[in-house]
């Protein structure tokens, strides 16, 4: 997740709170340094605020748009006013709240941006017995509530967003740790053996030399 906010509290309460459930966040602090990390990095969706200094929020998202970056973009404006979310949408944003908002109603937009963007309607994704409820986080397997670290979330929420699909090693370790977060290959497999742990062998595949796989080892 990307957040774009020059005011420092606001970006760090949207950080803290989208972290909190299961987002890895990057921050970025003015229009330019935003426009460039959205520009460059694999993002599921942008929060982007339209006051900005150096680049102006619309002008950051025209831009990604005509360069063909098609993350979903959320955009928070500062003012109720209809001409300024009508430029938002015009530039390519997919949604909107207006300031102040509920940090709650950012998370469940987000996650209802991210299920459609990757194609999925319903708001309960599954393969097998196992289930995420994109709105609350939850993830039961065959019913039972399974508890996962945040980083063992990612990885499975992002291989339930795609299941049946390769899923390439940099692909999944771009979307289980921020930009900041200094890792390794071991300790992605590290965390994949704790996951497969947790919903029994077999639904993980790794495929050998291209990625992992989720797949329904009954069917
Ligand atoms: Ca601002």
């Amino acid at each position: 997740m990307l957040v774009v906010e020059d005011e420092p509290a606001l970006a760090f309460r949207l950080q803290q709170v989208l972290e909190g459930a299961g987002f890895a966040v990057d921050v970025a602090y003015d229009g330019e340094d935003g426009w460039h990390l959205g520009d460059t990095e694999p993002y599921d969706a942008v929060v982007l605020d339209l006051g900005l200094p150096k680049l102006d929020g619309v002008t950051v998202l025209q831009r990604w748009r005509e360069a063909g970056r098609a993350m979903p973009v959320l955009i928070l404006t500062a003012r109720s006013r209809w001409s300024e979310k009508m430029a938002g949408f015009n530039a390519g944003a997919d949604d909107y709240v207006t300031k102040p908002f509920e940090m709650e109603e950012v998370v469940y937009r987000l996650r209802a941006l991210i299920r459609r963007a990757s194609g999925h309607a319903q708001p309960e994704l599954s393969c097998g017995g196992l289930r995420l409820d994109t709105n609350t986080g939850r993830v039961t397997l065959d019913g039972v509530p399974i508890q996962l670290t945040a980083q063992e979330f990612r990885i499975l929420s992002y291989l339930l967003h795609h299941p049946g699909r390769i899923v390439s090693r940099t692909e999944l370790m771009e979307h289980v740790y921020d930009r900041l977060f200094e890792s390794d290959s071991n300790s992605l497999e590290v965390l994949l053996g704790r996951v497969r742990k947790k919903i029994g062998t077999g639904m993980i595949q790794t495929v050998r030399g291209q990625g992992y796989m989720l797949t329904d080892p009954e069917s």
